[in-house]
């Protein structure tokens, strides 16, 4: 049995997968009588009244092109929520195998293991938002899953890469590393490195730098072996027409893409300025990402006046780390400038506790 069927449950190792009817033929021409479709068309003129491609081969063909590498090491979920929730149904027996997460981090990890009755192990970033490879280390036995988010969300940093693979090199488990926001660091994605480590998971998505959160498409790069699993055990149609679809064209405008980081790179640096300036505010924490973590001196009280004038931000102040810090997405430049207004108006309407 090879390391990576090793790690898995022994029902799914079992499982014999549902076979839907576009399985068994593989084509678009004919007629198809198969599916029980509305062979009519449908209410609206969009060309959906077929089941989409379980499989998703063109637009796995045209995302492994693009990211060098190839389709049997793509997998594309309904966002990379749905990823995260497979790799620990495939990999985790509940109330029995856990999952490491180094928080403050993404929230989903945590949820996705909790509806799976999958233990957590915590293992909380240092202050200055790095991995703690002694205490990881020290707390691995039955984790088989462990997620990485680089650059960090709520943080916003990257992860040095000299400890990823130190990770890599003596974790035993697959290391999910989530690069949601590697589009706007300066970092560099680890997919080039993917094929030396088997156990490694390396997921993107397209809901943040393209610009199409809406369409909810996620991908996961790994080993075919993994790929094959999650495969396994996915919703047939678990990515839909109209998300393939879109995601196909979308592709076709990089550029765009590229444009637009840069919009948001220029804004996020003058975003940092601004809020720097502010005598509420205590820190801007460096950002890999196309987001800010500040720390105010009193964050609740500004959320809710940021609220109250319909701008909404998200309080990380309860999490792990981050007390005082409300997280803030970067917006569009009237957007930033009005923030900022708001700010400035209620650091004056508190000027008693803005006194440093
Ligand atoms: C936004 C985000 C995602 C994207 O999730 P989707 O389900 O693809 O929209 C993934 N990971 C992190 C850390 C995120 O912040």
């Amino acid at each position: 049995m090879s390391d990576i069927q090793r790690l898995v449950r022994d029902n799914i190792r079992r499982l014999k997968p549902y076979s839907c009817a576009r399985d068994e033929y593989r084509g678009s021409r004919g007629i198809f009588l198969d599916a029980n479709e509305n062979s009519f068309g449908s209410v609206l003129d969009v060309g959906l009244n077929r089941y989409p491609d379980p499989h998703q081969l063109e637009l796995k063909a045209r995302i492994a092109a693009i990211r060098g590498t190839t389709p049997e090491r793509v997998f594309l979920g309904n966002g990379s929520d749905e990823v995260i929730d497979l790799l620990i149904r495939v990999l985790c027996e509940p109330q029995r195998d856990k999952v490491m997460i180094l928080p403050p981090t993404y929230g989903m990890y945590r949820v996705a293991a909790d509806v799976n009755d999958v233990p957590v192990v915590e293992t909380p970033l240092t202050a200055g938002f790095q991995l703690d490879l002694d205490k990881i280390f020290a707390q691995t036995e039955d984790v088989k899953l462990l997620f990485i988010c680089s650059p960090n969300n709520p943080s916003g940093n990257l992860i040095r890469e000299k400890d990823i693979s130190t990770v890599l090199d003596n974790f035993d488990g697959v290391v999910v590393l989530d690069e949601a926001y590697m589009d706007f660091a300066p970092g560099q994605s680890w997919l080039p490195r993917l094929n030396q480590y088997r156990q490694l998971v390396i997921m993107q998505t397209f809901s943040k730098a393209w610009g199409l959160a809406g369409v909810r498409l996620g991908m996961a790069f790994a080993d075919p072996e993994i790929i094959e699993l999650l495969t396994k055990i996915k919703y047939p149609y678990n990515v839909s027409g109209s998300t393939q679809q879109l995601t196909l064209e979308a592709l076709s405008y990089p550029d765009k893409k590229e444009e637009m980081v840069r919009r948001i790179l220029a804004e996020r640096k003058r975003l940092i300025t601004e809020l720097k300036g502010l005598t509420i505010v205590r820190t801007v924490y460096p950002s890999d990402a196309n987001f800010l973590l500040v720390k105010f001196r009193d964050a609740r009280q500004v959320f809710e006046y940021l609220r109250e004038k319909q701008i909404v931000v998200r309080d990380r102040s309860t999490v792990i780390r981050c007390d005082n810090c409300l997280r803030i997405t970067v917006g569009k430049p009237k957007e930033n400038m009005t923030l900022i207004k708001t700010l400035e108006k209620f650091s004056g309407e508190h000027a008693e506790t803005s006194e440093k």
